[in-house]
């Protein structure tokens, strides 16, 4: 995995004081996106433990809220490995910090069953979202590539998802953590246990 910035100070990608840690690699191809840069999965440098080391120690402070994980892609498979890793060493050491991430990929295809075939959640609010094509994956049954070995303990150890492409039709920079309306901040221990994407109201606003 290579990664393009670790910032060890922001407010920006979620509540109070948090480090942000943008992960290279992306294929979602978002128009208009961002930070095109990052969809290039070598795009800055090599993680290492160095790097792993460096977001630990700024974790740290008591002033530290969390950490936000962002890109690029995070999910893209290449990098769930060792996001997992991360996420885990997180718990383990600094139990007391929350973890938010950010992804193109949407809940419903990260937790879907395929293996049984049985889909799982799925709101009135994807269902009205059909209507522009946002959920194609789902509805054509098509394996999503997020859907890995990886991304089960991925969800069952983070806080909030940030979750859907970046849309420039649905396009509202009023939205709070979001670019575009499609998007949701959801409460991902919530979401598992109900089994459909539990969004955070006070973000969704
Ligand atoms: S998911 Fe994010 S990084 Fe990837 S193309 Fe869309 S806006 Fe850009």
């Amino acid at each position: 995995m290579y990664y393009g910035n670790i910032k060890e100070f922001s407010v920006e990608n979620g509540t109070g004081v948090r480090v942000s840690f943008f992960v290279s690699g992306c294929r979602h191809g978002c128009k208009n996106c961002f930070s095109e840069k990052t969809w290039n999965f070598e795009y800055g440098k090599p993680y290492d433990r160095a790097a792993e080391d460096k977001i630990m120690d700024a974790l740290k402070p008591d002033y530290m809220e969390g950490i936000t994980i962002l890109g690029g892609d995070p999910l893209e498979p290449e990098n769930q490995a060792e996001v997992l890793g991360l996420i885990k060493r997180i718990r383990r050491e600094l139990p007391e910090k929350n973890i938010w991430l950010f992804t193109g990929f949407v809940f419903e295809e990260l937790i879907y069953d395929y293996s049984v075939n049985q889909k799982i959640g799925i709101s009135k609010e994807v269902d009205a979202r059909n209507t522009i094509n946002f959920y194609e994956p789902l509805i054509k049954d098509e394996k999503s590539r997020a859907n890995t070995e990886y991304i089960r303990e991925i969800l069952e150890n983070i806080d909030v998802l940030i979750d859907g492409e970046f849309m420039e039709p649905l396009k509202n920079l009023n939205l709070k953590f979001r670019g575009s309306s499609n998007q949701r901040v959801i409460d991902v221990r919530k979401s598992l246990e109900s089994g459909q994407a539990v969004t955070i109201e006070e973000f969704m606003n």
